[in-house]
C-alpha cells in the first residue's frame, strides 16, 4: 500500500516493475528460438554497444549481463538481467540507435539473439509475444525517461537560448532520453572543460558514445540519435511503396497503423517529428478511451510503436519538398524528400501535413502555450477562465465565435484587433452580436505584447497601435483566432486547393479534368489527382480534432485500397 510520503518516483518504479521487466516462458522462448541464434558469450564481452543501430532482441539463457551507461571515466549500470530476462528497448522497433551498452557480468552467458526485422515480423505474427514485449518496451522508455542518474544524449546550451530550446524539444517531441544542461551552471561547466567547448560552439551535442558534436543541425541531430534511417539501401536512385504518408500527426500515425496493418507497404515522411500539432498538447481531455485526459506526446507515440509493429517505415526529419505524376505508371507519384537523394515512387499518396497555427508574436507566449494560450474555445477550455476576464485575439469568424461562446461564462472577454473595423474580415451577423454584447469589449487598433505569469499565465499586456499607450490586464486565458496555415505550399498546381489553401476532397474535385476521364468518381477523401488523398487538418472543410483527424486517416485508407484495386 501506497504510504502517504512515498516518493513518486520509487512508487512508479515499483508498480511498474512487473510490466517492464517480465520473464521469457517456455512457451514464448519455442516461438522466438526458430528466429534467433544461439550465442555463448564470456564474461566482459560485449552483448551491444551504446550507437549501434538494429540491435538483436537479447533473451538470457544462462548466466548474467550487465547494461550500463558509460559518461566520460564513470560507469552507471542500469541493470543485471539474469536467465529468461530480455534485454531490449523501444529502439529495437524503431530501429534507433541503442542509448546503452551491454556486457556479459557472469564468468558465461548463453544468449539467444533475435534479429531486430525478425523481431518486429515476430511481434506481429506470434500469439503471445508480441503484447508483453511490446509493453514492456514502452515501459522501459517511461522509466528511462524519468530516471535523474540517466544521461541519455547530452545537450549544453546557455541558459534560455532558443536554439538550444529547439535541440530539447526536437529530442523530446521525438522520444529520445536527454539532458538539458545549461552551460553556465556546474555540470555545464566540467562537460564544457572536458570537451573543450565554449560558448561559440553551443548549443552541443553529446552523444551515448560520448563523441561532442558542436552546433549541429537537425539532421546531425537525428542522425546520432538514429532517428534518421536511409530509406534506400546502397545507391538506388528510386524507393518503391505502395503507399507515401507525408505528415505524421494523428491523421498520418492512423492512417500509418491500417495500412501497414493491411500489409501495403507503407512509408511515412515528417518534417520535424511524429505527433504533429497533437504531440505539442500536454492534455487532451476529448479523445475518446481516455477518461482522464492522454498527453498529445503520448498518444501519438503510442501510435507511432503500433505502425513500427506492423511494419510501416518512417523517416524523420524527411521534409516533402515536391510532388509530381506519371500517368500510366504503377508507381505514378513522385515524392522529392530533403536530404534524400533517391526518389520515393508510390502507388498512392496520402497527404495529412495537417497546418500551422498562426502563433502571436507576444513575449513570453511559448511559455504559456496550453497553460493560458489556446487555440480552440470549446467546453474544456471554458471550463478554465469562467468569471474571469479572458482575451480573444483575431478578427475572423473564428475570433467571432470563441468571443460570444466564451461570453457566456466569462466576466468580461476583450476581443482583441490590429485593425479598426471587425466587418471588413468577420461575417455581418456575426460581427453585430459581437458589437451587441453587454460584455464583450473590441480593442481596436491594438496587440498584445507580452505574457506574464508563473505555471500558468496571470498577464499580458496590450498595446494600442496609435497611441502606442500599454495597459496590463489579468487574465488566465488568451485564445489565438489568427488563423492557420495548411501545410500545402510544396503541392503541385495539379492539387486543387480552396481560397485559403487547404486541399479539396470528394465531390468537391469531381469536375478537375482528371476526374472527367475516369472511370471512377473520386472517393470521399481523394483529391483532384486520382490516387493521391488528403486526410486531417489539411483537408478543406476537415474538423480541426484529433479525434477527426485520426478517423479521416483511418478512412483514407479504404480509399487507397479501393483505388489500387481499381486505379482511376
Ligand atoms: C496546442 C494545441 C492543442 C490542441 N489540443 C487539442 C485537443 O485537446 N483536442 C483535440 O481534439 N484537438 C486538439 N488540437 C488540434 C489537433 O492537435 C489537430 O487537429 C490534429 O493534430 C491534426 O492532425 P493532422 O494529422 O491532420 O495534422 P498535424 O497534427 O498538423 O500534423 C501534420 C504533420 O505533418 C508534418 N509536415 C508538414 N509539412 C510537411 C512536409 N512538407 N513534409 C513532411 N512532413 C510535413 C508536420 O511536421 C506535422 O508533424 C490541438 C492543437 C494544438 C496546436
Amino acid at each position: 500500500m501506497r504510504t502517504i510520503d512515498a516518493d513518486p518516483d520509487e512508487q512508479f518504479y515499483r508498480d511498474t516493475e512487473a510490466v517492464a521487466f517480465p520473464k521469457i516462458d517456455d512457451r514464448q522462448l519455442a516461438l522466438l528460438e526458430p528466429l534467433g541464434k544461439r550465442r555463448t558469450l564470456r564474461r566482459g564481452e560485449m552483448v551491444f554497444k551504446a550507437g549501434q543501430r538494429d540491435l538483436p532482441l537479447t533473451v538470457i539463457l544462462r548466466g548474467e549481463i550487465e547494461v550500463f551507461e558509460k559518461r566520460e571515466e564513470t560507469e552507471q549500470i542500469l541493470g543485471t538481467p539474469g536467465v529468461r530476462d530480455f534485454v531490449g528497448d523501444v529502439a529495437m522497433l524503431q530501429g534507433t540507435s541503442a542509448l546503452a551498452s551491454a556486457r556479459v557480468k557472469s564468468d558465461e552467458a548463453e544468449i539467444l539473439q533475435v534479429p531486430a526485422a525478425e523481431l518486429r515480423r515476430a511481434l506481429v505474427e506470434l500469439p503471445g509475444v508480441g503484447e508483453p514485449v511490446v509493453n514492456a518496451f514502452i515501459m522501459r522508455r517511461q522509466r528511462l525517461m524519468r530516471d535523474r542518474e540517466f544521461a541519455g544524449l547530452r545537450v549544453i546550451a546557455l541558459r534560455d537560448t532558443r536554439e538550444g530550446h529547439q535541440l530539447h524539444d526536437f529530442l523530446a517531441k521525438n522520444h529520445v532520453p536527454h539532458r538539458l544542461i545549461e552551460f553556465e551552471g556546474e555540470p555545464g561547466q566540467a562537460l564544457a572543460r572536458r570537451f573543450n567547448l565554449t560558448s561559440r560552439d553551443l548549443p552541443a551535442l553529446i552523444a551515448a558514445t560520448g563523441a561532442p558534436w558542436r552546433r549541429p543541425s537537425l539532421r546531425e541531430v537525428a542522425q546520432v540519435a538514429g532517428l534518421l534511417r536511409p530509406l534506400t539501401q546502397g545507391d538506388e536512385s528510386e524507393i518503391h511503396c505502395d503507399l507515401a504518408i507525408v505528415g505524421a500527426g494523428p491523421a498520418g500515425l492512423a492512417a500509418a497503423v491500417y495500412a501497414a496493418s493491411e500489409g501495403l507497404k507503407t512509408v511515412v515522411l515528417d518534417g520535424y517529428a511524429p505527433g504533429g500539432q497533437a504531440g505539442s498538447s500536454s492534455l487532451i481531455e476529448n479523445f475518446f478511451g481516455f477518461p482522464t485526459g492522454i498527453s498529445g506526446g503520448d498518444l501519438t507515440y503510442r501510435a507511432q510503436l503500433q505502425a513500427y509493429r506492423f511494419g510501416a517505415k518512417f523517416s524523420t526529419p524527411s521534409q516533402a519538398l515536391a510532388l509530381s505524376f506519371h500517368d500510366g505508371e504503377e508507381h505514378r507519384a513522385s515524392l522529392q524528400i530533403e536530404g534524400c537523394f533517391a526518389t520515393l515512387r508510390s502507388k498512392c499518396v496520402l497527404i495529412s501535413t495537417g497546418a500551422d497555427y498562426r502563433r502571436l508574436d507576444a513575449e513570453g507566449r511559448e511559455e504559456f502555450e496550453n497553460s493560458g494560450v489556446y487555440y480552440a474555445a470549446t467546453a474544456l477550455e471554458g471550463q478554465l477562465c469562467g468569471g474571469a476576464t479572458v482575451v480573444v485575439a483575431g478578427a475572423g469568424n473564428s475570433a467571432g465565435q470563441a468571443a460570444m461562446y466564451l461570453s457566456e461564462g466569462a466576466a468580461k472577454v476583450l476581443l482583441v484587433v490590429r485593425g479598426d473595423d471587425l466587418r471588413k474580415s468577420m461575417s455581418d451577423y456575426l460581427s453585430r452580436r459581437v458589437e451587441a454584447c453587454q460584455n464583450i469589449e473590441i480593442l481596436h487598433r491594438t496587440e498584445i505584447r507580452k505574457m506574464t505569469g508563473g505555471k500558468m499565465l496571470e498577464k499580458v499586456e496590450l498595446e494600442q497601435l496609435e497611441t502606442g499607450e500599454r495597459r496590463t490586464v489579468e487574465t488566465p486565458a488568451v485564445f489565438s483566432m489568427i488563423g492557420a496555415k495548411p501545410c500545402t505550399n510544396w503541392l503541385p498546381p495539379e492539387i486543387e486547393r480552396d481560397e485559403k489553401g487547404f486541399i479539396k476532397t470528394g465531390t468537391a474535385v469531381a469536375a478537375h479534368p482528371a476526374w472527367q476521364k475516369s472511370k471512377r468518381p473520386p472517393g470521399p477523401l481523394e483529391t483532384s489527382m486520382p490516387g493521391i488523398f488528403a486526410a486531417g487538418d489539411v483537408r478543406s472543410g476537415s474538423v480541426k480534432r484529433c479525434a477527426a483527424a485520426v478517423g479521416e486517416g483511418g478512412m483514407a485508407i479504404a480509399g487507397v485500397q479501393a483505388a489500387l484495386a481499381s486505379p482511376a
